[in-house]
């Protein structure tokens, strides 16, 4: 039998104690593609749509895929974006007669008019395709996974790892779970176990720490005949809404409470080991401070600014850390991304080898991450921001920064952009002209995606807090609608039975 698949990518994390909204031209500045223009740019790359594409060509489904967005983590999504994207999935999902649908959603999306995002886009497709149809989705594990979620969707199943690199063998694996449930041999729904934190304690690495020894749990418990998949989600800490923070899911059949059970004990540890944090995050100027004693023999220095990572919806803007390596005096680096399409724009306008002097970054709130900084440099070189990734996470898919140049200052290569995005591949400095394999110190905006790219070519890894907004001390954040009490803003909570 050929079933009929309606498949679609729609995406965003929404921190919502960002300034900046996520209208269409964030979505546009991201990538939007339809139907088939998505499965040319997306088919041979590291994608959910890639899998969900193998599982097809495997068992001969006749695919429709709608779009693929995302934009990159920021305010809450406006109703015209939302509208703009969901609309045309619903309107396909209530043509269709499919026999299932197969999405690839984020879990952590906020509307301006609506708290559960995700939930929204479910409860409107369901709306439209009617009870019977099996919806299956991926997820981000920094998803905020609701109940409404788990009642609309019938199969949920979240990236095992982070960095996440397992984005093409996710949507193979909800492909064919979704598969067998069209082909009746079962019939799957997801239970969810929450906690009462705002994420998990290492927002859910699995390169090291307790997460490693959870998967593998998880791993032994889809032996099970009654379980498909097990999604350990770490949540994501700058959402202010109700349902946040650390989930444990399990898609399986039949009774529920040994599922439930199961989920429970990955809880109760994600409870227990809630102050086991792995990383040591330092102030910029220790930061500054080990850059400036490094030596570099096994290969540069990377500093993650962890708080100012435009990949959780920070600006991408602060200088505490650029202005700590300056004072420190270290040279031999690179910088990126400083976001400032202000002084990328002008310096569009300047002859490459010319001195400048500009005031950069600081310019979104100064009271996360540093006002502006006023540098003297060299231009370097000026671009239009495209680059295509090479590494684990972004190979062969093209992005952009926007209007971008390097400027030299003081031994320091930055590089300013105008679309904020996290470092996660090479090529993000290398395209531009910035050879970080070469520096003595590489000082990069991200939290922990850096990693699949940037570990290789690292001598040594730090992490600091330079105090922007996506900074560990939550007490900064005006939380009004997150639960309480709630880990860690209430620290010395009990978890309630
Ligand atoms: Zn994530």
């Amino acid at each position: 039998m050929e079933f009929r698949v309606l498949t679609a990518e729609f995406s965003h994390e929404t921190n919502t104690f960002c300034r900046v909204a996520t209208d269409k031209q964030a979505f546009m500045d991201g990538f939007v593609r339809l139907g088939d223009e998505a499965i040319a740019a997306r088919r041979q790359a590291n994608t959910e749509l890639a899998g969900f594409l193998d599982v097809g060509d495997a068992h001969g489904w006749r695919i429709e895929h709608v779009l693929s967005a995302a934009a990159g983590p920021s305010g809450k999504v406006s109703r015209a974006a939302f509208e703009w994207l969901c609309d045309p999935i619903v309107a396909a999902a209530g043509r269709g007669r499919f026999d299932g649908i197969l999405l690839a959603l984020h879990g952590a999306m906020v509307l301006d008019f609506r708290e559960d995002g995700d939930g929204e886009i479910l409860r409107r497709i369901r709306a439209a395709c009617g009870e019977e149809t099996p919806i299956a989705c991926t997820l981000d594990p920094h998803a905020n996974v609701s109940r409404q979620m788990c009642s609309l969707a019938d199969i949920l199943v979240s990236f095992r790892t982070y960095p996440h690199i397992d984005m093409r063998d996710t949507g193979r694996r909800t492909g064919e779970i979704l598969h067998r449930t069209m082909a009746g041999e079962i019939a799957p729904h997801t239970i969810r176990v929450s906690l009462p934190m705002l994420e998990e304690a290492n927002g859910g690495r699995t390169d090291v720490g307790p997460m490693i020894a959870r998967l593998a749990a998880a791993t032994e418990y889809e032996r099970r005949a009654d379980v498909f998949a097990v999604s350990i989600n770490a949540g994501f800490a700058s959402t202010d809404v109700a349902e946040l923070g650390p989930t444990v899911l399990v898609t399986g059949q039949g009774d529920r409470d040994p599922h439930i059970a199961f989920a429970e004990t990955l809880a109760d540890d994600i409870w227990a080991k809630r102050h086991e944090v792995l990383n040591d995050y330092l102030t910029v100027e220790t930061a500054a401070a080990v850059a400036a004693g490094y030596d570099p023999r096994t290969g540069p220095l990377v500093i993650a600014d962890y708080a100012d990572n435009p990949g959780a919806g920070a600006y991408g803007d602060s200088t505490a850390l650029l202005g700590a390596l300056l004072e420190a005096g270290v040279r031999d680096a690179c910088f990126g991304p400083m976001v400032d399409g202000e002084v990328a724009l002008a310096l569009h306008r300047t002859e490459i080898g010319e001195r400048v002097r500009v005031v950069l970054g600081g310019k979104t709130d100064a009271s996360f991450g540093g006002g502006p900084l006023t540098v003297e440099g060299e231009l370097l070189s000026i671009s239009d921001g495209r680059f295509v990734g090479d590494g684990p996470i972004l190979g062969g898919l093209s992005r952009t920064h926007g209007p971008s140049a390097v400027l030299l200052v003081d031994g320091i290569e930055i590089l300013i952009v105008t679309i904020a995005k996290q470092i996660l591949d090479l090529q993000q400095f290398e395209t531009f002209g910035i050879e970080p394999e070469r520096k003595r110190v590489i000082a990069l905006k991200s939290m922990q995606h850096f990693r699949a790219a940037f570990g290789p070519i690292a001598g040594q890894v730090i992490v600091c807090d330079s105090g922007a907004l996506c900074t560990l001390h939550y007490e900064r954040l005006p939380y009004r609608n997150v639960p309480r009490p709630i880990f860690p803003l209430d620290p010395d909570m009990e978890r309630p039975a």
